[in-house]
């Protein structure tokens, strides 16, 4: 029998069976009383998980449509301050061009962000700040709460990405002064791939664009939101929102506590593992700065062959990810978001410590053995 292979990705993550069967059903008719509670329980639970009361939407379309959703509504034409260390800082940039006058605060990926030039932008008056709160492409986990803080100290608009720590890590979207806080289903939610939800607070609703798109006009989704039944503006993929339901569900039963700090206790043997072999976490975190608790980037030993390393251990059934761009055969990345415990872990650091091993890098110590005194 073929068995599907372990995807240690930082998106998409194995599913829950719960939530793949809730997919799998007759179609309804999405302006009914049945998809408006489907639709009630996802915003219900999502909001707890986003720590906020603010007005929270779901809308069809992967992460990414979340951030521009964002940018589009908030940021047309504004100044727009866009913190970047990595690839999804970066593409909230690039999204903030297309809208406003976008300027880049760019560190190296991976390392600290510069506030001191945040600050200095928002002394010149810049409306909006974009932060991705933890950063995918390097594994580090940006200061939301400072950046928050410093953006209403300047009365700006705080875009937060959380895309990859919603659901994983903490979040507190209203405690942190956080304006549109998004999150993608096929991250920490352990929901398929296709649907991102966004909360919009009061102050953001205040400064909305006269000039909103039309897909992703979030004054539609909120009319719609509004109405009994709940409903949004245009057909949702509704089979999408059957299956977030579901993972909302299993994250409500879970409790955000445990669930954050299983993550937190994967991402720790993980770590614990890379210490073990000898190897450097690619992130340069500072007193600010933290290594991220839902993926961890390893940078390579010399000498071991991106391609040759992860074929190893996919044929062994499991994916985990290479970097991206500038990064790609520099570092490798293990997912620890979703669904996943002690048993995933263990199979997929003992597949990469036996990869490197036979790739000829001399493992310092016993990775599997570090990674279990955390777990254990
Ligand atoms: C995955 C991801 C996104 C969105 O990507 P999609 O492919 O559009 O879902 C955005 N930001 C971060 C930090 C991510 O990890």
């Amino acid at each position: 029998m073929e068995k599907e292979p372990l995807l240690m990705l930082p998106g998409p993550v194995p599913m829950p069976e719960r939530v793949r069967y809730a997919m799998m059903r007759q179609a309804i008719n999405h302006r009914s009383a049945e998809f408006g509670a489907v639709y009630a329980d996802c915003v219900r639970v999502l909001k707890t998980v986003f720590g906020t009361t603010n007005d929270l939407f779901v809308i069809s379309g992967s992460g990414t449509a979340g951030m521009e959703a964002a940018v589009a509504n908030f940021g047309r034409d504004k100044d727009i301050a866009c913190l970047v260390n990595g690839k999804f800082g970066e593409r909230l940039f690039k999204i903030s061009q297309r809208y406003g006058k976008a300027h880049e605060i760019a560190s190296e990926w991976g390392t600290p962000l510069n506030l001191a030039a945040l600050e200095e932008r928002l002394e010149q008056g810049v409306q909006v700040v974009t932060l991705v709160h933890n950063e995918t492409s390097a594994g580090i986990r940006n200061p939301a709460q400072e950046v928050g803080r410093l953006a209403r100290r300047y009365d700006a608009l705080f875009v937060m990405d959380g895309i990859t720590s919603i659901g994983g890590d903490v979040v507190e979207a209203d405690k942190w002064d956080v304006d549109i806080a998004i999150v993608g289903s096929q991250k920490c939610l352990a929901a398929p791939a296709g649907l991102a939800a966004l909360s919009v607070s009061t102050r953001a609703w205040e400064r909305l664009s006269k000039n909103p798109p039309y897909y992703l006009d979030l004054a539609a989704y909120r009319k719609s939101a509004g109405g009994k039944p709940m409903e949004t503006p245009y057909t949702p993929a509704v089979p999408l929102f059957l299956a977030l339901r579901e993972a909302c569900l299993i994250i409500e039963e879970e409790g955000i506590a445990n669930r954050i700090a299983r993550h937190r206790k994967m991402a720790n043997a993980v770590r614990a593992a890379a210490k073990a072999w000898g190897l450097s976490l690619y992130p340069k975190i500072d007193a600010k700065h933290a290594y991220s608790n839902t993926v961890t980037a390893i940078s390579y030993p010399e000498n071991i062959r991106d391609s040759e390393m992860r074929d190893i251990i996919k044929k062994m059934g499991i994916i985990i990810a290479g970097g991206q761009d500038h990064l790609k055969g520099k570092i490798f990345r293990i997912g620890s978001m979703g669904a996943v415990g002690a048993p995933e872990i263990l199979a997929t650091l003992a597949a990469t410590q036996h990869a490197l091993k036979k790739l000829g890098y001399k493992v310092q110590g016993d990775g599997i053995q570090a990674a279990c005194e955390v777990l254990a």
